[in-house]
C-alpha cells in the first residue's frame, strides 16, 4: 500500500484560478505535497500520460484538452493515498461526484473534470517518474 501518489491540476481548473483552493482541500484531507511544478503538456506528453486511453473515442478530445493550457503535476504522500485520493476526488463525471470531492466541487464537465489521481499504486509510481524522473518514492 503506497504512501505516494501523483495528482495533476488540469488545465480547466488550473487556468480559472482554483490550483490554490484545490491544494488547501488536499492538504485538509491529509496530504503532504512532497513536489509540484507547473507545465503545459505537448500534444505527445498528453498522448503518453494517457495512452490506456488511446483507442477510446474521447482520446483526441482529451489530448486537446489537457493541452489546452498550464497544469499541476504534484506529489503527494498520506498513509494509503492511492485509494485515498480517489475518494477525496470523487467521480470521472462530477454530475456522478459524491458531495464535497473535489469535482463535485470544481469540475465543469466529465471532460473537464478539474483534477487527476493515480489509480494503482503501480501507476502512481509510473506517473510520479513521469513527471519528477528520479524521484525517489520511498
Ligand atoms: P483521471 O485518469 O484523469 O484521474 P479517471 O481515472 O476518473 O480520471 P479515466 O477513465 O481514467 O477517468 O479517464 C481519463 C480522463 O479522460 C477523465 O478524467 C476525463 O478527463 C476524460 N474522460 C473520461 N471519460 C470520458 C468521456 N466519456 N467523455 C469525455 N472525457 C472523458
Ligand atoms: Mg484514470
Amino acid at each position: 500500500m503506497s504512501d505516494t501518489t501523483l495528482t495533476i491540476i488540469k488545465p480547466d481548473a488550473f487556468g480559472s484560478g482554483k490550483a490554490g483552493r484545490i491544494l488547501a482541500h488536499l492538504e485538509q484531507e491529509g496530504f503532504e505535497i512532497v513536489a509540484a511544478r507547473v507545465t503545459h503538456l505537448g500534444v505527445a506528453e498528453a498522448g503518453e500520460f494517457y495512452a490506456v486511453h488511446r483507442e477510446r473515442p474521447f482520446f483526441g478530445s482529451l489530448v486537446e484538452f489537457m493541452t489546452s493550457g498550464r497544469c499541476m503535476p504534484i506529489v503527494l504522500r498520506r498513509e494509503n493515498a492511492v485509494a485515498h485520493l480517489r475518494r477525496v476526488i470523487g467521480a470521472t463525471d462530477p454530475t456522478e461526484a459524491e458531495e464535497g470531492t473535489v469535482r463535485a466541487i470544481y469540475a465543469e464537465s466529465k471532460e473537464r473534470n478539474a483534477i487527476h489521481a493515480s489509480d494503482s499504486d503501480e501507476n502512481a509510481a509510473v506517473e510520479v517518474s513521469f513527471f519528477f524522473p528520479g524521484t525517489d518514492l520511498i
